[in-house]
């Protein structure tokens, strides 16, 4: 195209909708779409009359890339855990400008930081004396070292030094907050007394964890938090995928209730997994322990924003997350938009699947499900197109449980956009 019929930069910075942009994007992000969409109408890519709507679709495109997950997998750690509900995003963008996260309206003066979020946890779990929000499960592990075993030993068993992911493991997280570990037992079996035997005036608490990405079977025994409880330590549990209370569906998953009611002094947990809400650690149990906790000068370092107090709040309030949602979703309803889907695509293999929760909780579990089947060199077409499949027997399966309804026609637009109609 010859460069005289592009328009200039300057007539496009002076023209709506760019002129506007401008406000809303600052001129340097305004300046430099505008020269990408220039760059393609030189390359014919675009006409002339296409280049403000081609810079304002890169303006568009976020920092963070919004993507469907079709792996199946709930709980998906690369994809960002759990997603938020509609009432936890729209907290988000209410939190976004000032709020009152640490001032009391009433009274004009600071109040508790988050203290919604802190009233919601109490509430959803009565048995907690308080509650105390970090920046992640893996924070308010460190905490608990910090603040209540400086210097001293935290009595662990061997069969619960679990590493996380990412090469992060819990056993150098508690040791890199100064504590010492004393490990007990063996990594299939450990006995109360295991650790009676080795808890003395140097022990600061006894961390249960549960080993959530991960099943040891066969001849093995643990002591559980009720036989602990009373051996004259604090026991700290960590739960791992924050369920606040026993849920049917997941029998074998520890929750904070059940914890606390077995005799934990403190309970441990990430807020986006099983919880379904934002990235955060909660810490729920006795009084003066959570106090401690707060109180500790490293406390600040690992404190939650005012975005996931929000948003954790809303979770907490609000309607099931969407990760209970896709929990509960029933198989025939995922098998009806399996065929809708095949169908919108031109015709493709409808396949039962299995999901799974993912992101280190309940490994154990299966959840039937319904898929599409596509060749595999989908997989990275429909990547291009921010939709995550699973690649499976070489075949890339598209699981509609972890697909949330509203999107499935823009699932179907990103097949096709992906390649030609696949087998029939
Ligand atoms: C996931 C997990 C952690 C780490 O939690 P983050 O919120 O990612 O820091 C720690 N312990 C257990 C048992 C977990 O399952």
């Amino acid at each position: 195209m010859s460069r005289r019929t592009i328009p200039s930069t300057g007539a496009l910075l002076a023209s709506s909708p760019l002129r506007e942009a401008v406000a809303v994007h600052g001129r340097a992000a305004v300046r430099s779409a505008i020269h990408a969409a220039q760059e393609a109408a030189r390359e014919g890519r675009l006409s002339s009359a296409e280049v403000p709507e081609a810079a304002m679709a890169v303006l568009g495109r976020h920092a963070a890339r919004p993507v469907l997950n079709a792996t199946g997998v709930l709980i998906h750690t690369n994809l960002g855990r759990a997603p938020l509900s509609a009432a936890a995003r729209a907290a988000l963008s209410a939190a976004a400008g000032w709020t009152d996260v640490e001032f009391d309206l009433a009274t004009g003066r600071r109040a508790v930081r988050g203290r919604g979020a802190l009233a919601a946890l109490c509430e959803a779990v009565p048995d907690a004396g308080a509650a105390h929000v970090v920046n992640n499960n893996a924070a308010a592990l460190l905490l608990c070292a910090l603040a209540l075993a400086p210097g001293r030993e935290i009595v662990i068993s061997r069969g619960e030094m679990v590493e996380i992911g990412d090469g992060f493991r819990i056993p150098d997280l508690l040791t890199a907050g100064g504590a010492r570990l004393r490990e007990v037992g063996t990594t299939n079996r450990t006995t109360a007394r295991d650790y009676t035997a080795a808890i003395g005036p140097d022990t600061g608490f006894v961390l249960k964890v549960h080993p959530s990405n991960f099943r040891v079977e066969g001849f093995t025994s643990a002591a559980s938090v009720a036989e602990l409880a009373g051996c004259g330590v604090p026991v700290v549990v960590d739960i791992g995928s924050g369920l606040l209370a026993p849920d049917p569906r997941l029998p074998d998953e520890p929750d904070a209730t059940t914890a606390l009611r077995c005799g934990a002094a403190l309970v441990t947990a990430s807020a986006d997994k099983l919880l379904g809400g934002p990235q955060g650690g909660l810490l729920l149990g006795d009084r003066d322990l959570v106090t401690a906790l707060r109180r500790h000068p490293a406390a600040r370092a690992l404190r939650a924003g005012k975005l996931v107090l929000a948003a954790l709040e809303a979770t907490l309030r609000g309607p099931e997350s969407p990760v209970a949602v896709m929990l509960s979703a029933d198989t025939a309803s995922l098998e009806c938009r399996a065929h809708a889907l095949a169908s919108a695509v031109g015709g493709a293999e409808v396949v039962a699947t299995t999901s799974v929760v993912g992101g280190g909780a309940a490994p154990g579990v299966r959840l039937s499900s319904f898929a599409v089947a596509l060749p595999e060199r989908f997989a990275a077409a429909l990547r291009a197109e921010r939709v995550v499949g699973r690649v499976e027997g070489g075949r890339c399966l598209l699981d509609l449980r972890t697909v949330d309804p509203a999107d499935d026609d823009a699932l179907a637009r990103a097949v096709l956009a992906a390649g030609a109609p696949p087998c029939r």
